[in-house]
């Protein structure tokens, strides 16, 4: 668990917090995106204009398979954000796990493609289109 405790929070120096993710263990692989290596998690927390504010790194690499043409390539996980919280909350503790996986989730494409003008495969005859054409049209 990765956990800022708020009465430790300075203004001044941030308080650095570091991890590594079992990716499957965290459930963070999606249709189309497989982790490869565990998932490297950075956290920078300060306190900032009356609330604790994390700045959050996320690295790792992973493997994407296109939705058009099913082909399989690696990607390089860079993901940065910041979280913020309230300062007057009850809870003394934030627990930031959640968070942070909700965050990188929301940050992969809604549909992985292996480029943006991937020609994918033909529905009729399954030629791949980037590489050849097809009579089918
Ligand atoms: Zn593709
Ligand atoms: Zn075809």
């Amino acid at each position: 668990m990765m956990r800022i405790d708020l009465a430790r929070l300075s203004e001044e120096r941030p308080m650095l917090l570091s991890v590594s993710w079992d990716a499957k263990g965290r459930e963070l692989d999606a249709p189309g995106i497989r982790f490869e290596e565990p998932v490297k998690i950075a956290v920078s927390a300060k306190r900032d204009s009356g609330l604790a504010v994390a700045q959050v790194d996320v690295r790792s690499k992973a493997t994407m398979t296109c939705a058009r043409c099913l082909c399989d390539f690696a990607v390089k996980i860079e993901r940065s954000f910041k979280l913020a919280y309230a300062l007057d909350i009850s809870e003394p503790v934030v627990e930031l796990d959640d968070d942070i996986r909700q965050e990188l989730i929301l940050t992969y494409p809604q549909k992985v493609l292996c480029r943006e003008d991937c020609r994918g495969i033909c529905p009729r005859c399954g030629v791949d289109l980037n590489k050849e054409r097809c009579k089918c049209q």
